[in-house]
C-alpha cells in the first residue's frame, strides 16, 4: 500500500495541517487507475485536495493509445496546477480547463468521440482562510466534519440511480455514459463540468474533510459496515490506510462466504484524509 503523510504550519499561524493519501490497486496484475494529490501551501493556510477514479475500460476498445493512469496523472496534475494558480477561477472552470488541456495532449492521436475515452470521477476540494469549496462529480464521495463531529457526505448519485442490471451490463452502462438521462465523468468534453455537484462551506465549519473512491466508501456503500460518521472515525483514528485494510479484509471474508456482495471482489481504494485545523 502507498501512503503518504505531509504536515505543515501555516506561516504565521500555529494552526497545522495534516493531509494523509493511501492507495491500493484492485489486483496485483493491473495497474491503480486512481489518482490523488494533497497540496498544501507554501504560504497561508490554503491546500487543495485532489482524487480521481479511472474508469477501466475493456482491453483494447477506447480508441485511445494511452492508457488509464496516462489520463489521470494528465487530468491529476491539471486540477492540482490550476486549483492553486488559479485561485479567482471556481471549481467548476478549473475542471473544464483541466479537461481541455488532457484531451489536448492527446487529441491528435485518439479518437476522443469514443464513447470509452479515458475518462474519470473526480473529488476536488479547495480551501482558504474563509471557504471550502467543493465540487464532485460521479461516485466517488467527500466527507466534511463540522467542529461538533457532524458529518455531512457530498455525492453525485446519478450512477447510483441506474438500476442494477444497468450497473451491470457494459452496452447498457455505454448508453447512459455521459448521456443525458445517464451519469457523467471527466472524459474529454470540458462542458460535462457543469453537471457537478458544487458548493461553498464557512471554513469555520469544516475542522477536516476526506475523499474516497468508490473502492474504499464500499466499507459503507457496499458492506455498511458503519455510516459515513463511523467511517470518518476510522480516518482520523486509523488513516487512510487503516480504512483501506478494513475495506480488504471485509472483501475477503465476503468472498469465503460465496461473495454475496459484489460482482468485482477487490477494486482500486483510494482515501484522503486531510485536517484543516487542530482537534
Ligand atoms: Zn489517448
Amino acid at each position: 500500500m502507498k501512503e503518504f503523510t505531509a504536515e505543515c504550519a501555516g506561516a504565521g499561524r500555529l494552526e497545522a495541517m495534516r493531509s494523509e493519501v493511501a492507495s491500493l490497486p484492485g489486483s496485483p496484475e493491473r495497474p491503480n487507475e486512481d489518482w490523488a494529490a494533497a497540496a498544501l501551501p507554501a504560504s497561508g493556510s490554503g491546500g487543495t485536495v485532489v482524487l480521481l477514479d479511472g474508469v477501466t475500460p475493456p482491453a483494447g476498445d477506447d480508441g485511445c493509445v494511452h492508457t488509464v493512469p496516462w489520463f489521470t496523472a494528465r487530468l491529476g496534475g491539471a486540477l492540482t496546477e490550476l486549483s492553486g494558480s488559479r485561485r479567482d477561477m471556481p471549481l467548476s472552470e478549473i475542471l473544464s480547463l483541466a479537461i481541455r488541456r488532457a484531451a489536448d495532449a492527446h487529441r491528435d492521436t485518439c479518437d476522443l468521440s469514443h464513447v470509452r475515452t479515458p475518462q474519470a470521477t473526480v473529488v476536488l476540494v479547495r480551501w482558504d482562510e474563509a471557504s471550502v469549496e467543493h465540487l464532485v462529480l460521479s461516485d466517488s464521495a467527500l466527507l466534511l466534519e463540522a467542529p461538533d463531529g457532524t458529518v455531512r457526505a457530498v455525492l453525485d448519485d446519478r450512477l447510483d440511480r441506474m438500476p442494477d442490471e444497468v450497473r451491470r451490463s457494459l452496452e447498457a452502462t455505454d448508453r447512459l455514459r455521459n448521456r443525458e438521462g445517464g451519469f457523467f465523468t471527466a472524459a474529454a468534453d470540458p462542458a460535462v463540468a457543469d453537471r457537478a455537484v458544487t458548493g461553498t462551506t464557512p471554513r469555520a465549519e469544516v475542522r477536516a474533510l476526506a475523499a474516497l473512491t468508490d473502492g474504499a466508501s464500499r466499507w459503507v456503500e457496499l458492506f455498511g459496515a458503519g455510516d459515513w460518521a463511523d467511517c470518518f472515525g476510522v480516518l482520523r483514528e486509523e488513516g487512510p490506510a487503516g480504512l483501506l485494510r478494513r475495506v480488504r479484509a471485509l472483501e475477503s471474508a465476503d468472498a469465503r462466504a460465496g461473495g454475496a456482495h459484489r460482482w468485482k471482489l477487490h477494486d482500486d481504494a483510494t482515501a484522503v484524509y486531510a485536517e484543516l485545523s487542530d482537534h
